[in-house]
């Protein structure tokens, strides 16, 4: 038994690499965007200079059950917002790229696809686009929203008899599609709480689901539940301690932007750089990014950044990148097999904090509370927050 605990730590420390002796970086990505191929209100290349301005290293652009491929046109609106848009479209990009057609009663604008347009961006370790896509389903009015990541070609969003079944079927429809593709690609649960629809129960019944969205920034989606229904954060511990008790692998939790909204901003409307993770691999690339997500090596962001996050045997240490002027409030939360929810067990104020694995933790994370104000937040009054992801201790 004793070997056993030990294998099983060391395998824990091998998949969490320590930054002095790896050449292992951290890679900024969102997971979650729309553009004009499906409901945002943007062309796909503005957004993708846009976040790589920022400093993201990688997005899936994840339009609603479709890819950015073959021909597809969209009527510009007539309203100054929108005409405005294409006409920065047109300028930064030039006539010889953007194709146009206007007539007496519309302005149209063909897309560009993905395969044409990736090479404007994509760069040697700096930029990656993932090619995903939100399968978009929906069960006696609930929505069922499940995104999959680097995915080869289409797969069309499945239907099924229950809440459950289509969720199953959606994740079981892109688990055969990475088989017989052979292509690493993963689906993860976007959004729970959008129109209320998806709880922590029915979560735990899901197989092969290795993710959700913790955060996501778009205003409808509930991330800190009402008075009666769970937050995605509760949700999360009460799914992972029983995925323990019943021997699955843990469901790891993103942060994303869910973004539609380029042109008006606010916290009713769902804009870019809200939420993202920061995955630590030792390239850019789509394996290395989905094998590092896949082993838990990364944690979800709304602003804060590590400068070192290490698990050992004994426990967890981590150190926060100070900006000027911001505290930090490092939580350390775990839980027994037996508990429904984790406890808080420590409170560290300060850049860098470790935790001592106690007798009984089995389920142990971090999350980082700064105390910045959230720039266009989620919510009014957030802060900015990084959540490590959950260890399993034997
Ligand atoms: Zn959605
Ligand atoms: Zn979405």
């Amino acid at each position: 038994m004793r070997t056993l605990i030990v294998l099983a730590l060391l395998s824990l420390v091998a998949c969490v690499p320590d930054d002095a002796s790896a050449p292992d970086r951290w890679f900024k990505g969102n997971l979650h965007t729309h553009s004009l191929w499906s409901d945002g209100d943007e062309f796909p290349e503005v957004i993708m200079q846009w976040y790589a301005d920022q400093g993201y290293h990688f997005v899936g652009l994840s339009d609603h059950n479709i890819l950015q491929e073959g021909e597809k046109w969209v009527k510009i609106p007539n309203n100054p917002i929108r005409r405005g848009a294409f006409e920065a479209y047109l300028g930064q990009f030039g006539p010889e790229w953007v194709q146009y057609r206007e007539d007496s009663t519309a302005l149209e604008v063909r897309l560009q696809t993905l395969d044409v347009y990736r090479s404007l961006f994509e760069r040697p370790d700096s930029f990656l686009i993932l090619k995903s896509e939100e399968l978009t389903s929906r069960f006696e009015g609930k929505p069922v929203h499940i995104n999959v990541t680097n995915v080869d070609s289409l797969i069309p969003a499945a239907s099924g008899n229950s809440l459950l079944e289509v969720m199953q079927n959606n994740i079981d429809a892109v688990m055969a599609r990475r088989a017989a593709s052979g292509q690493p690609m993963f689906p993860h649960i976007n959004h729970p709480n959008f129109g209320w629809a998806i709880d922590a129960a029915v979560m735990k019944e899901l197989k092969n689901e290795r993710f959700f969205e913790v955060y996501n920034g778009h205003p409808l989606v509930h991330n800190y539940g009402d008075s009666t229904r769970q937050g995605t954060e509760a949700m999360w511990d009460e799914i992972n301690l029983h995925y323990l008790r019943v021997g699955k692998p843990l469901m790891y939790g993103l942060a994303t932007d869910d973004s539609h909204n380029y042109h008006s901003f606010g916290p009713e409307y769902s804009n870019a750089g809200r939420g993202w993770v920061q995955v630590r691999a030792d390239k850019l690339t789509p394996d290395a990014l989905i094998a590092a997500l896949e082993a838990g090596d990364f944690y979800a962001s709304t602003g804060v950044e590590l400068s070192a996050y290490e698990v050992s045997e004994t426990g967890i240490r981590l150190e926060i990148l100070p900006a000027p002027g911001v505290t930090y409030t490092i939580a350390f939360l775990a839980a027994g097999v037996e508990d429904e929810a984790t406890e808080l067990r420590e409170t560290i104020n300060g850049n860098s904090a470790t935790y001592a694995f106690r007798p009984g933790d089995r389920l142990v994370r971090a999350r980082i509370t700064s105390s910045k104000d959230k720039h266009n937040p989620f919510k009014p009054g957030d802060k900015e927050m990084a959540w490590t992801q959950p260890i399993a201790l034997p």
